[in-house]
Order: structure tokens, then sequence, then C-alpha cells
């Protein structure tokens, strides 16, 4: 998602391409936004989107989450998310991740965010809504707190990555674990950690 447009594009239950956030990327000066099965298929093959080599398409079983917020120098956020979905679920699930205002939502007049977890819980709590609606007032570390703490409604474990219009940034979870890394040009390196406190010096 473009933040200062508000293009989206989004693909679900696609295995043959190597890099489905790429599909979705080509989908932003496009009409739909979210295409699924064969007919993200057939958009992958229109924009010749790189083919899957056939050890890497994921078995069943198989599934990773990367979500990924930046902003630029000029100030325009972006979010992005893909993901092999949660094991054990029904074929032709799609969870949160392609859905905007779920599993992530970007603005330029807020901020971003991605969440990863349980994909009905963030759905159903419109966690990434809830989270851009809180940016303005609250600042990231409070507004990805307070989406975290609408899953005691629903159950289920999940992390948000939050930055608001101005760079600061926050990290929120319920699960024991949740792997984040940060990159900014007033670090010296970029840093890595498996839990939101192993970063927690470097927000607000
Ligand atoms: N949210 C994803 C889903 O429910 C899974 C994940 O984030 O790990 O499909």
């Amino acid at each position: 998602m473009d933040g200062h447009t508000l293009a989206i594009g989004g693909v679900g239950a696609i295995r043959e391409v190597r890099h489905p956030v790429s599909v979705a990327r080509a989908m932003l000066d496009e009409t739909p936004i979210l295409l699924v099965g064969e007919g993200a298929r057939q958009f992958a093959t229109h924009i010749g989107a790189e083919p899957a080599d056939a050890g890497s398409i994921p078995s069943p079983g198989g599934c990773d989450t990367v979500g990924c917020i930046a902003r630029d120098q000029a100030g325009h956020v972006a979010a992005a998310g893909s993901t092999g979905g949660l094991e054990g679920k029904m074929v032709g699930r799609v969870g949160d991740t392609p859905l905007p205002g779920c599993g992530l939502y970007a603005d330029d007049r807020a901020g971003a965010t991605a969440l990863s977890g349980e994909g009905e819980s963030i759905a159903r709590g419109m966690l990434a809504a809830h989270i851009l609606f809180a940016l303005p007032g609250n600042g990231a570390l409070a507004a990805a707190q307070m989406a975290i703490t609408r899953l005691e409604r629903t159950g289920g474990e999940a992390g948000a990555i939050v930055l608001d219009s101005d760079g600061g940034f926050g990290i929120a979870h319920n699960s024991a674990q949740f792997s984040v890394a940060v990159a900014a040009d007033w670090l010296d390196a970029p840093r890595a950690g498996t839990h939101a406190d192993d970063l927690r010096e470097w927000y607000t």
C-alpha cells in the first residue's frame, strides 16, 4: 500500500511466483485491490512475474510471514506484507495480510502499520484501521499497544509494527516472541531482535 496515493494491491492463494509481494506492488497502478487464485496467477503472468522454483513453492503447512513499513525522506509511507498463512487452516483461506485496515495500512497523513499473527483475530478487530485512527493523537507506540489490547475481545496472538508520519515507530505484541528489525538514517546500523523490548531504546 502506497500511503501517498492510498493505492492498494494484493494477491492471495498464489503459489507459482517467486515474489508475490512484487505482483501486489504491480497492482498499485491497477483498479482491483485484491486478486486471488486464478485471477492472481493470470495477472502475475501478464506482468511477467518471476516464477517460483519448484523447490521454493511452500509445502502445505509451510508458512512464514514478513511485514514491512517504510518512510522516505519526503515523508511518504508504505506498507507491505507477505505470508504463507497459518498451518492447519482451510484450503482457500485468505487471512488478514492482504486486507487493508486489517493486516496493513499506510497513509501519509497518519503513518503506516503491518501486523502478523492470527489473521482471523486481526481482521475481526480491524487492527490496522484502529492503529491508523489512533496514531495522530497517541503516537506509534500507544497506537500499537491499543490495537494489541483489542485482542482481549477476540483472543489470538499478534504483533504490530507502526510508523508515525514523522518517522517515530512503535512495536507491540501479545505473543511471547516477535521478530523485528529496524533501519534508519539516524541509526549507525540496522538493529534486530526477537521481542519488542530488544529495540526499546530506539523508539518512544
Ligand atoms: N497473519 C497471517 C495469517 O493469518 C499469518 C502470520 O502473520 O503469520 O494468514
